[in-house]
Parts: structure tokens; sequence; C-alpha cells
């Protein structure tokens, strides 16, 4: 009985799932993440060792023993776990420490962790906007800042991608929309929020920063970035985009320390008052336990490596620059972006993910995003780089790649 309620609850779900080939499964490594893995493949004739161009795990620091070694003592004096919530008992000098090493990471006056980077942007847009407020939302923002707004009941308006004068419209137009609905109010009490990906995630391009900080002034709003793919990676020291453009920072930077950090959590990072507010406000912060604090305490190595190693950022940044000219010159038309992913559209979604498998078989994991992800006949193949990808395996990467999508039927043989 119970079991066919449940059934009836799930089963649409899949089969139609199944049925429109957007059913996921996970697949399982069996060596930790780095350059170079080792793959449970489900791919006939694929070897298990790849070559791996599809992480986070940006400057891979994931595996550098001082860092590993750093967090066991964490562990070792701290405990597994931080057995309550960051207001009640969980709070721990390697989160305070953590906090203030983000707030000098990135130049602000203060932070605040999350325990995930999808945490962050739903406390902190949920908290920050209310019924009566409006956002503007760039269409390619990520998942968690989308449940963020729904969350936070505000109206919404989403903008065309990366599209300045499409914000100054929508901007325009909920203005117009505020003062028609609500006669009595002058035009002062008008609260606005746009918020932005600083890094796209399936697309790799940047959000304009310079021309939106001149937007927020114009209009009297608030920005909020979100350089989950940022930090780390852009700028001469992986600061992110501000240090990448030289220019002011949004009122709101958010992040994740699971990415390039190669540990876990979110943040904010901004004025005090404002890290005050969310530490107040932002229910994802209070309603939860704190992470452990030898994860707070390895996020603070991690980051701290980073400030002391540019030379990494800049290795990584080295490696996007040589793998795009590569990929150009044999004529794929490969986005400028400095960022770390790399999107190389093939269009049709079988053929992207044939030319996928194909390379799997070469010893190459490079996943095929589809629609949903993307949108329909926009499939791709989604490269992202390390910072210790060497010349040898980015120069294999580019002929493999280029050979398979030059001779889609070969790559299609077989599958
Ligand atoms: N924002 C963006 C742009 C992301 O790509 C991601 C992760 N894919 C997140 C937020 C969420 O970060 P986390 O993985 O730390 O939850």
């Amino acid at each position: 009985m119970q079991n066919s309620i449940l059934d009836k609850f799930t089963k649409e779900a899949l089969d139609a799932a199944r049925a429109s080939n957007t059913y996921r499964t996970m697949r399982l490594l069996e060596s930790p993440e780095a350059a170079h893995i080792e793959l449970h493949t489900a791919i006939e004739g694929a070897p298990r060792h790849q070559i791996l161009l599809a992480s986070n795990s940006y400057l891979d620091l994931a595996n550098i023993g001082e860092l590993k070694q750093a967090m066991a003592e964490a562990v070792l004096e701290w405990g597994t776990g931080s057995g309550g919530a960051r207001l009640t008992t969980g709070n721990k000098i390697p989160h305070e420490a953590l906090e203030a090493e983000i707030a000098k990471f990135k130049g602000e006056e203060a932070a605040i962790t999350f325990n995930t980077g999808y945490m962050a942007n739903v406390g902190t847009i949920s908290a920050l906007c209310g019924k009566n407020d409006f956002i503007f939302s760039d269409e390619l923002n990520h998942a968690s800042i989308i449940d963020g707004i729904r969350l936070s009941r505000a109206k919404c308006f989403v903008y065309k991608h990366n599209d300045m004068a499409d914000l100054e419209r929508a901007i325009a137009d909920a203005k117009k929309a505020f003062l028609e609905t609500a006669r009595e109010q002058s035009a002062e009490n008008f609260r606005g929020l746009i918020v932005t990906d600083a890094v796209f995630s399936m697309d790799g391009d940047l959000a304009n920063l310079p021309e939106l900080l001149q937007i927020t002034k114009k209009h009297e709003v608030l920005l909020m970035i979100d350089e989950a793919h940022a930090t780390g990676v852009l700028g001469r020291t992986g600061r992110g985009l501000a240090e990448h453009y030289g220019c002011a920072h949004a009122d709101i930077t958010l992040g994740t320390l699971s990415k390039a950090v190669a540990a876990e959590g979110g943040f904010v990072a901004g004025k005090q008052q404002l890290i005050d507010f969310l530490r107040n406000k932002a229910r994802s912060f209070i309603f939860t336990t704190a992470m452990a604090p030898a994860v707070a305490a390895s996020a603070h190595n991690n980051l701290k490596f980073i400030e002391a190693h540019p030379e990494r950022v800049q290795q990584l940044q080295d490696n996007v620059k040589f793998f795009c000219e590569r990929l150009r010159s044999e004529g794929l038309n490969v986005p400028t972006s400095p960022s770390a992913i790399i999107p190389i559209v093939i269009g049709d979604e079988a053929k992207a993910m044939h030319i996928s498998e194909a390379l799997q078989k070469e010893g190459l994991l490079i996943p095929a995003i589809r629609y949903p992800t993307v949108a329909k006949g926009a499939a791709r193949l989604r490269a992202s780089l390390m910072a210790t990808h060497t010349r040898k395996d980015l120069e294999f990467a580019a002929k493999k790649i280029i050979s398979a999508i030059n001779n889609p039927v070969s790559s299609l043989r077989g599958t």
C-alpha cells in the first residue's frame, strides 16, 4: 500500500526523465580529484585512467601533501564534527579564522561562511529581499541564485544574458510597475537587487562588472555577484572579478570554498553591517549545524596557500590561454574568456554525447552538457582546466577533441 503511494509520487517523473534522456546517473571515480584520475567507466572499451577536463578543482589543491596534513591535524585537534549551529555551540576558532582570511583575501571588511555555496545564495538573497522588492537576474544564473530568488518571493525580472541594455530596460519596467501599484510610495522607496554569476558556469564567460557598477549607481540598486568560478581563477592573484577588471567591488560578493579552494562551504564578503545582517537573518546560516571545524581549517589553509602561490593561478591562466589558442588555431570557435571553463559547442545533443563517449575511449573525460542544462540544440563539451594539466596533457586533449569533432562518423562508430 505504502509503496504504491510512493510509486505514484516518483514513477511518473522518473519515467518522463528516462523518456526525455534527462535521467541522471553518477559517474564513480576510484581515485581523488586530480588532473589524472581512475574512473569506474560504464563505456565499453574506455580505459580506467583518464585525463580529467571536468573538474572545479581549478588549482588542483585537493591532493597537496602539506594541505592534507593540515586538515588531518585539524581533525585531531577539533574532532570530526562541530556539534552545533554557529549561533549555539558550533562556532569554533577555525570558523572565525576562516572568515577573517576570506575578508582579507577579498579585500572586504568582513565575511560570513555557509556550509555550501548553494546555501550562501539561498540564504543571502532570501534574507536581503522580500515580496515588495525587485530582483534583476541574468537568464544564465546558477540554480542556487534562482532558488534564492524564489524563496525571497521578490518580484523577479530576468534579463537577457549579459545584456546591459536589457537590464536597464528591466529596471525601468520594474520602477514603473512599482509606482503604478503603490501610488502612495515615492521612487525612493524602490528596492532593487541585481544578481549575476561572475563566471557563467556553462559558458565560462564573465559578467561585465564595470558596467554593472555604473548601472547600480545610476539606478540606485544593489549588486551581488557570485564568484563561485572566479575565486582563485580570475585576476593576477586569483582574487576574482574585481581584480580581473581592476574595478570596485560589488555590494555583495559571494563565493564557494568547494571549487578552486578545494574544501567545502560558501561565503559572502562585504561591509561589516551586511555580515552582521546575514548572521541575524540568513536562515540557511542560522538553522543548520556549522561546518566541521576541520573543514573550516582546511579551507583557511588552502586559501592561505593560494595567497602564497600566485604562480599557481598564473599557471592555470597560462593553461587556459594555451588550450584555447590551440583549439582556435584548428578553427574551433572557442570563446575568448580567461575563465577555466571552456565550452566547445557541438549543437546536436546526440552528437555531443557520442563525441564525449569517443573521447572517454581515448582517455579524456570531458562531459557533454545537454538540454535542459543548456538550451535545446546548444549541446556542448564543457572542458574545465586545472593548473596542473601539463602541456602534454593539453596538446593530447586538443588533438583528440579536434579529431573527434572533425570525424564524427569514426567517433560514432562502435558507440
Ligand atoms: N554558484 C555557482 C555559479 C555554481 O556554479 C555553484 C556550484 N556549481 C554554486 C553557486 C554552489 O556552490 P556549492 O557547490 O559550494 O554549493
